[in-house]
C-alpha cells in the first residue's frame, strides 16, 4: 500500500481491479481538522453501480458454493491484515473522519478486525445448511435450508467508518454472499485501503466491490437495482425513509440502523464516581458522533446538582486539538455544514431557556497561523433545563451536545426516556437490582447497558426500536438476515 495512493485520487474497487468512475467525475475530499482537501472521490452514478453489481453477481456462484471452512478462511485472513495495517489504517481513519487517532487506534480498527474474525469462526459453527426438522407423524419430513440472499448492497455512514462497514461486509460475505458496499462520500478513506488488504487476503474478485459517491446518486442506483434483493444501511432515520420508498417495489431485505438520542438514566444509589465517568465518555466519545452516544442524561432530583456539577468539572478537563496528538480526547467534527448543525443547536437550546454550563462555542485549536484554525473543532457542551420535550432534547444533534435534565420518581424517568421517536440505546445506573431489571425492561430502545456503556459482544443483537431502525444484526441475528431460509417438506 503506498501513501501516494491515498493523496490523490481514490477509485473504485470492481471486480479486484480500482477503476476510475465511468463518467470520470471526482469530487473533494475534506480533511476535517484542517478544512483542506486532500483527495478526490470518484462521483460514482448508476453506470458504475451496474458494473460492480455486474461483478457481484458474476463471483456469487463461486463463492456461496464454497464451504463455510473455506470462507472462514478469507476472513480469518482479512482480520489478520487489519491488524497488521492497523498503523497505517488509523492513521488513514483520523486525518479522514477527524477522530483522534487514539479512537481509530483503539476502538475503529481493532473492531474492524473483529469483525472479520468473529464471523469466520461463526460460519464454522453455527451455519450448517439445514437448520431445523422434524417428522410430522412419520408421513413427512420438514427440513429447513438457508441459502445466501445473493448480492447485498451494503451502505455506511461517517461517523465510524471502517468499523462500521465491516459490520456488514463480514456475515455478508462469511454466508456467502458478494456484495456492492458504498461508503460514505466524506470518509471514504479506510474503505478505500480495505480493497488493497482483500486483494492481499487473496479475496476472488467480485466477491466485495467498492462504489464511492453520493447517496443520491450511487446510493439510490444501489437501493434500486433490481439485482440487488437485500440492503443493509447505516445512517439518518431521514435517509432510513427514502431507502424504504425506493427500495419498496423491488421487495427487498432491508437492514436499517438509524439515529438515535439516547438516554442514561442515573438514580441516587447509582455507583457514583464510575456513573460520571463512563458518562463523560459516553456523551463525547468520538466528539459525539456515535450512534449509541447518551445525549439525554436525566438524572433523580437528590442527586442531580451534585451530578452536574461533577459532570461538567470533568468535561472542562476533555483536551480537544489535534487528531494524531495522543494527548487529545476529541478531534475535529466531521464537515463544516455538521459544525453549523451543532451551532444551531446550541442557540436554539439556549432560546428553548437551556443553560450552557460549559462549552457552547467553537474550539480554537492552535495559534493563529496554525493549519487547525479553519479545521471544524466545537468544545463538549453541557446544556441544563432544557425540558425533555423541547426540541433540544428531541431531536438528535449528534455531536459534542448534552443535555442533562432532573427527574424525581423511576416513572417519570421512564416517561422523559420513552416520550420520543427514538429507540436506540439508553444506558441505567443503580446498584439496586430489581430496579435495574425493572427499567431496563421498560426503557424503549434495542440496547440498554447497565452500569456500563457500548460494551460489545458481537453474538448479541445489535439494532433499534421505533425510528431508529428496524431489524437486528449480529450473531445469529445476522445469519437470519443475510440467508433466505427455505422449508422442504417431503413425503417418506
Ligand atoms: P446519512 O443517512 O446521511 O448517510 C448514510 C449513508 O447513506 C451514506 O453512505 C450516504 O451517502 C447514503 N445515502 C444518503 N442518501 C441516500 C439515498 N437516497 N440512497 C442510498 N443511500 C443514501 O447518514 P450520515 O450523516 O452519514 O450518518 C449519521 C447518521 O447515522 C446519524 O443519524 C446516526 O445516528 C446514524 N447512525 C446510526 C447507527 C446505528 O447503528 N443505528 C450507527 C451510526 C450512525
Amino acid at each position: 500500500m503506498t501513501e501516494e495512493k491515498f493523496m490523490l485520487k481514490l477509485n473504485n474497487f470492481i471486480n479486484g481491479n480500482f477503476v476510475s468512475p465511468v463518467d470520470d467525475v471526482y469530487m473533494n475530499n475534506y480533511n476535517p481538522s484542517t478544512g483542506e482537501v486532500y483527495s478526490m472521490v470518484p462521483d460514482s452514478s448508476d453506470k458504475d453501480v451496474e458494473l460492480a453489481v455486474e461483478a457481484a453477481s458474476k463471483a456469487l456462484a463461486g463463492w456461496s458454493a464454497k464451504s463455510p471452512a473455506e470462507r472462514s478462511v478469507y476472513l480469518y485472513r482479512i482480520a489478520d491484515l487489519i491488524e497488521k495495517h492497523i498503523g497505517h489504517l488509523s492513521e488513514a481513519e483520523s486525518k479522514d473522519q477527524g477522530k483522534t487517532i487514539k479512537t481509530a487506534r483503539t476502538v475503529d480498527i481493532p473492531r474492524s478486525a473483529a469483525n472479520f474474525r468473529f464471523y469466520a469462526g461463526q460460519i464454522l459453527y453455527t451455519t450448517e445448511p439445514s437448520s431445523a426438522h422434524h417428522v410430522m407423524g412419520q408421513e413427512y419430513l420438514n427440513y429447513t435450508i438457508r441459502a445466501p440472499v445473493g448480492v447485498c448492497g451494503l451502505i455506511s455512514p461517517w461517523n465510524l467508518p471502517l468499523y462500521l462497514l465491516t459490520w456488514k461486509i463480514a456475515p455478508a460475505i462469511a454466508l456467502g454472499n458478494t456484495c456492492v458496499c458504498k461508503p460514505s462520500e466524506i470518509t471514504p478513506m479506510t474503505a478505500f485501503i480495505l480493497c488493497d488488504i482483500l486483494n492481499e487476503a487473496g479475496l476472488p474478485p467480485g466477491v466485495v466491490n467498492m462504489v464511492f459517491g453520493t447517496g443520491p446518486r450511487a446510493g439510490s442506483a444501489l437501493v434500486q437495482h433490481p439485482k440487488v434483493p437485500c440492503i443493509s444501511f447505516t445512517g439518518g432515520t431521514k435517509t432510513g425513509e427514502v431507502i424504504t420508498k425506493l427500495s419498496s417495489p423491488y421487495h427487498k431485505k432491508l437492514s436499517l440502523e438509524l439515529g438515535g438520542k439516547n438516554p442514561a438514566i442515573v438514580f441516587d444509589d447509582c455507583n457514583f464516581e464510575e456513573c460520571v465517568e463512563v458518562l463523560v465518555r459516553s456523551s463525547f466519545s468520538n466528539q459525539g458522533e456515535i450512534c449509541l452516544c447518551n445525549s439525554r442524561i436525566f438524572v433523580q432530583d437528590t442527586v442531580y446538582e451534585r451530578f452536574v456539577e461533577k459532570f461538567v468539572e470533568r468535561v472542562k478537563q476533555l483536551k480537544v486539538g489535534d487528531p494524531a496528538d495522543e494527548t487529545c480526547d476529541m478531534g475535529a467534527l466531521i464537515s463544516e455544514d455538521h459544525l453549523k448543525k451543532i451551532e444551531y443547536y446550541v442557540d436554539l437550546a439556549k432560546q428553548e431557556g437551556g443553560r450552557i454550563m460549559c462549552g457552547g462555542q467553537r474550539a480554537q485549536v492552535g495559534d493563529a497561523d496554525s493549519k487547525f484554525r479553519k479545521g471544524y473543532f466545537y468544545q463538549p457542551t453541557v446544556i441544563v433545563d432544557c425540558k425533555p420535550d423541547s426540541r433540544t432534547m428531541q431531536e438528535e444533534i449528534f455531536g459534542p451536545v448534552v443535555g442533562i435534565y432532573h427527574f424525581s420518581t423511576e416513572q417519570q424517568a421512564l416517561s422523559y426516556a420513552n416520550d420520543i421517536q427514538y429507540g436506540l440505546s439508553s444506558s441505567v445506573w443503580t446498584k439496586d437490582l430489581d430496579k435495574a431489571h425493572r427499567v431496563a425492561a421498560k426503557v424503549e430502545c434495542g440496547i440498554c447497558w447497565v452500569n456500563c456503556w457500548m460494551v460489545r459482544d458481537l453474538k448479541t443483537p445489535f439494532g433499534g426500536s421505533k425510528a431508529s431502525g428496524v431489524g437486528r444484526e449480529g450473531g445469529l441475528h445476522s445469519v437470519e438476515f443475510y440467508t433466505e431460509c427455505k422449508n422442504i417438506c417431503i413425503k417418506l
